[in-house]
């Protein structure tokens, strides 16, 4: 074995269930003629040997093959990187079934049986793992081959390549440092030189034979041993590489990043090799039903005439898109064949399918096809598209939905001013390939660690690479953009990018890199690693230096009202989607906003109510604070209440503008929460300038500062301690909440105030502030004669509450999950500092995610249970939300979903990407509301809760 034994931290399978255990019986499942698995079966299969199954059961033309089932590789890892004893026999025995299919031997001296070996997770993790074409072949096979074919360079082209890929993925030929060349490269292009050609396609065969010489005697330097002969040995070898391919780096970043499990395993697919290599009347290609950048109905694709499968992916020649080949007088025939293809994977897969094909002697050969990775702008597009033609169920769009990736139909575009000044001025420096759509900005990045180091320093990037490798992914990971010179729209870096929503340009050819001196010119002009470049991911252009961003048009839409929804394409797409997400969804998604225009904003963005508006931010702005700041060093009750008072027409007014945007949606409001020294001046000079304005001497604010000081804030004088402390805090805001609520009644307008008593841990707590909301409710009604709808509830933010929620429930209306403290309170981790040992815990999988964006399922998850079911035994009509961060996570989301909240809460601008990952979750955990979504309705008149007169709730 190679390479991968050696990777230290290598991991092994997680699952650790075949530990011991006997090896599965069936191993190996037969694709072709006889076909033993089928495309349901991907967790056993992978994708991609689900697929094959899937294709040949329609009589699509795939090489016959089989599939080594993931299984396998999990046993594999639980048992020391061994082989099942079994298995050989059943490889042995695939092996049989695809020789009687094609009618040639594996290793035969005449006519011999190649095969292709290839990695397949269950879902797809492109470029990240290995493949090995050609194997079978030796220096006798390679005669018989060509003999068969009567094509000599072609079969000795076909060995090259095998030894080339063999002992790079097998044997561990590879290059030691980022800026080093392929070893195999540069044997080839030594080679080249002497031979005084430029192009692979013009090496002779007895050129290919003095380089399979040359390969075979560079893998003994490099590894002390000889590459192996036997067909049998490379094919075994080959398996246990693919099976380690699981764990290498690349391969762990993504699964990371992708939040695919370790312990999944891969499985491996042999298959009778079908060559694009043999002349002119061969190709290779890969191609998408549809456009997976733009998502339009336009086949999309590439192919390269007379070349193998990697060719086209790895970029290493810049192919011709796959439309051109129905203008090609040889292949025109085979591109008929393709749309046919390309119509019935639709309709079979009901989704956009990305498929690679070779055509060997102008007959068109399958080699996979999967679900296409696309934008968001594609997804939306398609979405609305094939739901329309009926290709695609309202179902499947809600499940195939990436919601995190809404954010990036938000992400600005270049403003156009800038970019006419940039046009005039001669900064387009070139025009690549439109590969993943969007504006990007910032310094140039020559290296993937280069990139890292950038983004670290909270920097901008353009990853700028000749081509991309799998190994460059985590400077693809930290760049905003990334623009290569080499390569197609289906190129790694394309793929890769789109995936991730990264804006790229590819292939711009123009562009000549220098990675040593640390440059890339184009057109005379040379830029340097750190100056500024711009590229734009819809057009394709480049940009010298910065370029100002403007809204994207959903945001010129919705937000700016600057453009028309007609005019607006993405805006329809994605509004089908949001329509088709709020019929599927049960929960309620509302925003947490502190300003009416906030309220606006996510109310545009489909919010249907405010789950956390923070007061306290309220009173910053302009001179509230120095109210404030006087209130806090108030020596008594009465200065207090002074001072108060000043403040309560500033939260009255915000409040009516709150009331009003929302236009009768409910709103929760939750009292004061921070320690009241975060509003005091912290320097001499703030101490003094206050003072003189309050007239207070500085000495006093001083030592004022000094007593509230706390050595644990976030533990001390906060959340509700601060009004069952000092209820005139209460009064003051519960007054401005409901003078407000009748002021917008007494216009028209119906409001819904929740008030939200914060850190509750006890019940007596919100007994004592709920019965003051009650009694300055009725105060404000019989003073205003205005009758108003409100409710009473608590945040669950402390473990304490979580275990007290049925005693909690006899006075709260609703509970809102607090998750951000509840996770610092539950984990006893502090939510500002974690960040100095929170990554290697999730390094060491001790947290797989940060706990703070993704609930703690295990933990936190079952406090929240927990409450959910003590609060409904109390009172079963409680309203129960989120608004803690996670409230936008859409992992978290499917969690709330399970525990049947009533709506999450988080920022405007990620309302939609809740809306969206809201309604995923019902169609994946099967609690689609059968008509219409009837959630987050406010909560009845409340019940008399066990035996008590209730006092809120009702509209008095
Ligand atoms: C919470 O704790 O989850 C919460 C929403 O409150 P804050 O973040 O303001 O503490
Ligand atoms: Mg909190």
């Amino acid at each position: 074995m190679g390479k991968h034994d050696k990777k230290k931290g290598a991991k092994s399978s997680k699952g650790g269930k075949s530990k011991g255990a006997p090896a599965p019986k069936q191993m190996v499942f037969r694709f072709g003629k006889r076909t033993d698995g089928d495309g349901t079966q991907k967790a056993l299969l992978g994708g991609k040997g689900a697929n094959l199954a899937a294709m040949a059961r329609m009589g699509l033309p795939v090489p016959p093959g089989f599939t080594i089932s993931t299984e396998v590789c999990t046993w594999y890892y639980d048992n020391g990187r061994r082989f099942p004893d079994k298995l050989a026999k059943q490889v042995k025995d695939g092996l049989r079934s695809i020789e009687k299919e094609v009618g040639r031997k594996f290793g035969d001296r005449r006519d011999p049986l190649l095969v292709s070996v290839r990695s397949g997770a269950r879902d797809s993790m492109p470029g990240m793992m290995d493949t090995i074409l050609n194997l079978g072949l030796n220096d006798v096979t390679v005669e018989a081959l060509k003999r068969a074919t009567s094509n000599g360079r072609f079969a000795w082209d076909c060995y090259r390549r095998f030894v080339q890929m063999y002992g790079d993925v097998v044997m561990g030929v590879q290059k030691k440092h980022e800026h080093d060349h392929e070893p195999f490269e540069e044997v080839m292009d030594g080679l080249k030189r002497e031979m005084g050609v430029t192009e692979d396609t013009q090496l002779s065969e007895e050129h290919l034979k003095e380089l399979v010489r040359r390969f075979k005697d560079l893998v003994k330097r490099w590894t002390g041993k000889q590459f192996p002969d036997d067909p049998m040995t490379q094919l075994h070898g080959a398996i246990a590489a693919v099976f380690g391919s699981w764990n290498n780096d690349r391969a762990i970043v993504y699964r990371n990043k992708y939040k695919i499990p370790h312990e999944w395993g891969t499985a491996v697919n042999v298959q009778a090799m079908v060559y694009g290599n043999m002349g002119d009347d061969c190709a290779t290609g890969v191609a998408f039903t549809r456009d997976p950048a733009s998502g339009e109905n336009v086949f999309y694709g590439e192919y390269l005439v007379n070349a193998q499968g990697e060719d086209v992916v790895a970029g290493v020649r810049t192919p011709l898109p796959v439309a051109q080949m129905a203008r090609d007088k040889v292949l025109s025939k085979s591109f008929g064949q393709l749309e046919k293809v390309r119509k019935t994977l639709e309709k079979r897969f009901g989704d956009v399918q990305d498929f690679e094909f070779t055509i060997e002697r102008k007959k068109l050969w399958m080699l996979q096809t999967r679900n296409g990775k696309r934008t968001a702008l594609a997804y939306v597009r398609i979405a609305h598209d094939m739901v329309k033609e009926g290709l695609m169920t309202p179902e499947h769009a809600m499940k195939s939905a990436d919601p995190e990736a809404m954010n990036q139909l938000l992400q600005p575009v270049f403003d156009r001013t800038g970019y006419e000044a940039a046009r005039k001025a001669g900064r387009i420096m070139t025009k690549g390939l439109p590969a993943g759509p969007g504006a990007a900005c910032g310094e140039i990045a020559f290296s993937a660690s280069r990139a890292e180091a950038l983004a670290r320093q909270g920097k901008h990037v353009v990853l700028v690479r000749i081509e991309t490798s799998p190994e460059d992914l985590r400077g693809m990971i930290a760049a905003d953009g990334i623009l290569t010179t080499r390569g197609g729209v289906s190129s790694h870096a394309a793929l890769v990018a789109r995936q991730m929503g990264k804006v790229c340009v590819a292939g711009a050819g123009e562009i000549s890199i220098d990675y040593h001196a640390g440059t890339m010119a184009c057109g005379g002009r040379t830029l340097r690693e750190g100056d500024f470049l711009s590229i734009n991911g819809t057009t394709g252009e480049v940009i010298e230096g910065q370029l100002g961003t403007a809204d994207s048009e959903l945001k010129q839409v919705l937000v700016a009202g600057t453009m028309k929804p007609s005019d607006s394409r993405v805006f329809r797409d994605f509004d089908f989607v949001m329509k088709l997400a709020d019929r599927y969804r049960r929960l309620g998604v509302r925003t947490n906003a502190d300003t009416p225009e906030q309220v606006r904003q996510a109310v545009a963005f489909g919010a249907e109510g405010i789950g956390l508006c923070r007061t306290e931010h309220m009173f910053f702005e302009g001179d509230r604070i120095d109210a404030m700041r006087e209130m806090i060093l108030a020596r008594d009750t009465d200065g207090r209440k002074r001072a108060l008072a000043k403040l309560l027409p500033y939260q009255r007014s915000d409040f009516e503008g709150i009331f009003r945007a929302l236009e009768g949606r409910p709103a929760c409001i939750r009292l004061l929460d921070p320690p009241l020294h975060e509003f005091l001046p912290h320097t001499k000079e703030q101490q003094a300038e206050l003072g003189h304005k309050i007239r207070v001497p500085a000495e006093e604010i001083e030592r004022r500062v000094h007593e509230l000081h706390e050595f644990n804030p976030m533990l001390g004088f906060r959340g509700c301690r601060l009004g069952v402390v000092f209820p005139e805090i209460t009064e003051m805001q519960v007054r401005a909440i409901f003078e407000a609520a009748a002021a917008v009644e007494a216009s028209g307008i119906r409001t819904k105030p929740e008030v939200m008593v914060p850190l509750v841990g006890f019940r007596r707590e919100l007994d004592l502030q709920a019965e003051l909301v009650h009694r300055v409710a009725a105060e404000v009604m019989d003073a205003t004669g205005q009758r108003f709808e409100y409710q009473v509830g608590t945040m669950i933010e402390l473990p304490r509450a979580a275990i007290a929620a049925g005693q909690i429930a006899e006075t709260a209306q609703f509970f809102s999950f607090g998750t951000n403290d509840l996770t610092q309170t539950a984990l006893g981790m502090s939510r500002d500092d974690s960040g100095s040992f929170l990554p290697r815990y999730q390094e060491l999988e001790i947290a797989k995610d940060n706990p703070f964006a993704s609930i703690d399922v295990g933990g936190v998850g079952e406090l929240v249970d927990m409450a959910c079911r003590r609060g409904r035994e109390t009172r079963p009509d409680i309203k129960l939300g989120i608004c803690g961060e996670h409230g936008g996570d859409p992992s978290s989301i499917k969690f709330f979903e399970k525990v049947g909240l009533a709506y999450v809460s988080c920022s405007p601008f990620r309302v939609p990407v809740a809306r969206l990952a809201a309604a995923k979750s019902a169609v994946e955990l099967g609690t689609v509301p059968k008509v219409g979504r009837k959630a987050d309705k406010p909560a009845k008149a409340a019940k008399p809760a066990k035996g008590k007169k209730a006092r809120g709730g009702a509209r008095r």
